[in-house]
């Protein structure tokens, strides 16, 4: 049984724009997944319909095995982080963190176990009392990972993450990917436009084009012809 499964996913906006053709993909529990190519060639879209952000116009989307096109993104086991952290300003850092497990009611002694330990992974002590606006991107950009991690997902769904930030910092933070994916076992879908992003991070890359899946390949293999 797969993690995630996306069987002859389609989707036609409401102007009639078509942004994504027969996508089939089955991930594995635990795996990276790049989706790689050009603006506009339905990367974003297809993250979005996994998430339950957009509806899936045409074919079924599944997680461990259950259906999930009319599941709201709310109980669906995913989480996303988004270019721009979207943090809340007038939270502390702690605050946003807890905040997906407070909405979900949880207990306060159980959540802030969880918080801490996630701050801890991190490396978000020294700046947990702060607001973002005191962050520096590097920094915002962690908070938005445990914010997205705390709530144990089983998926998590990243768009561009590392966009905004330096080269230097940009390498760290692939580097703290790869150890989330090995210690915590979650199965991450990461779009990106940058081939040497997908390369340096994934087990297997999908190429899209114009709303389709050119190919699916490990890195090593990507510019292999069969
Ligand atoms: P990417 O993430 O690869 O840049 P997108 O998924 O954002 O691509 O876009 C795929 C196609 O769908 C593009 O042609 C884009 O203009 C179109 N598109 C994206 N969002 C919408 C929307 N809300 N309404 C109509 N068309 C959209
Ligand atoms: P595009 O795909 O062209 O960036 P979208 O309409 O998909 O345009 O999204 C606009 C911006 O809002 C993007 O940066 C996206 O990551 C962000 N966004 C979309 N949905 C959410 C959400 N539920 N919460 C926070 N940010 C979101």
């Amino acid at each position: 049984i797969y993690d995630l499964e996306l069987i002859d996913v389609g989707k036609v906006y409401d102007n009639g724009t078509t942004a994504v053709s027969a996508f089939s993909l089955a991930v594995n529990k635990g795996e990276f997944i790049a989706f790689l190519g050009p603006s506009g060639c339905g990367k974003t879209t297809t993250l979005r319909m996994i998430a339950g952000f957009e509806s899936i116009s045409s074919g079924d989307m599944m997680i461990k095995g259950v259906r999930m096109n009319d599941v709201p993104p709310e109980k669906r086991p995913t989480a996303t982080i988004f270019q721009n952290y979207a943090l809340f300003p007038h939270m502390t850092v702690r605050r946003n963190v807890a905040y997906g497990l407070e909405v979900k009611g949880m207990a306060k002694a159980e959540r802030d176990r969880k918080v801490d330990r996630i701050i801890a992974t991190l490396g978000l002590e020294d700046i947990a009392e702060r607001k973002p606006e005191k962050l520096s991107g590097g920094q915002r950009q962690r908070v938005a990972l445990a914010r997205g991690l705390v709530i144990e997902p089983d998926i998590l769904l990243l768009d561009e993450p590392l966009g905004a930030l330096d080269a230097n910092l940009r390498k760290a933070i692939q580097n703290e990917l790869k150890i989330l994916q090995r210690t915590l076992g979650v199965t991450f879908i990461f779009v990106t436009h940058a081939q040497s992003e997908a390369l340096a991070l994934s087990d297997r890359v999908v190429v899209m084009n114009q709303g389709r899946v050119e190919q699916v390949s490990p890195p090593h293999q990507l510019y292999t012809r069969p």
